[in-house]
């Protein structure tokens, strides 16, 4: 397949663009919203395109167009305040979701967070968040997209064990970003992941079974 990575320059996606363009099953093309990231991937040899969530749906149709699959792995990460949360979290995920719906795209995977889909248990300080989290995984949900949520821990810049614990209502957990990467890349092609949310910490099971036991 091949594999539209919004959030490519992030840290999940840089991991993941990595494994794809290694991959013999796919290819890869990465969206990024600056020129240098641009170069630094066209330099290893990553197709890439420019293209920003806070614009249009035609424009991110445009930048995904020709792909077989797309994954959102973007944020607008911590050091924003509530309104980048609306426009990047929620609206920008959405717009993805509608931009390959637009282009008939049907494999879709988005990196949420765990606890998104239970409203009791999230993190006061930072409910804005879950609410875009929440919503953009329950538009997806309803989307006739064959989808795969994943609800992943608190993300850790450690090596990957390639252990994980894959399921409903996991305890809060971390995960290293690297075995993010490993599970969307499996994710892609393991059907019991089609039309299924889950959530992903680290574990004792290596990603394929973890994935196939859903
Ligand atoms: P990250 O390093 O913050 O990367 C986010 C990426 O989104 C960046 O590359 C950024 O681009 C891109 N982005 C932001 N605004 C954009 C826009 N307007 N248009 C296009 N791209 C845009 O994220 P991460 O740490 O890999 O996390 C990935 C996902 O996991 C996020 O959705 C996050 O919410 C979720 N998550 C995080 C945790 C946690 O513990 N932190 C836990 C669970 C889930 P630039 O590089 O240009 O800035």
């Amino acid at each position: 397949m091949k594999v539209f990575v919004v959030g490519s320059n992030g840290q999940i996606g840089k991991q993941l663009v990595h494994l794809l363009k290694q991959s013999d099953q796919h290819t890869v093309r990465a969206m990024v919203r600056k020129e240098e990231q641009a170069e630094a991937f066209n330099k290893i040899g990553v197709e890439t395109v420019l293209a920003d969530l806070e614009g249009s749906v035609d424009g991110i149709a445009a930048a995904a167009e020709g792909c077989d699959a797309i994954v959102f792995a973007a944020g607008s990460g911590g050091h924003t305040g509530a309104d980048k949360t609306l426009l990047i979290d929620l609206d920008g995920a959405v717009k993805t979701v509608e931009a390959a719906e637009q282009l008939g795209i049907e494999r879709f995977i988005m990196v949420s967070a765990l606890q998104a889909n239970n409203r009791e248990n999230w993190n006061e300080k930072i409910r804005p968040y879950y609410v875009a989290k929440h919503y953009a995984d329950r538009i997806l949900e309803q989307s006739k997209l064959t989808y795969t949520i994943i609800r992943p821990g608190g993300l850790l810049n450690e090596p990957g064990t390639g252990k994980v614990a894959a399921g409903e209502n996991l305890e809060r957990a971390t995960i290293p970003r690297e075995d993010v990467a490993g599970t969307i890349l499996a994710a892609l092609t393991e059907e019991k992941t089609f039309k299924r949310s889950f959530d992903l910490v680290s574990g004792d099971r290596n990603i394929s079974d973890a994935l196939k036991s859903l």
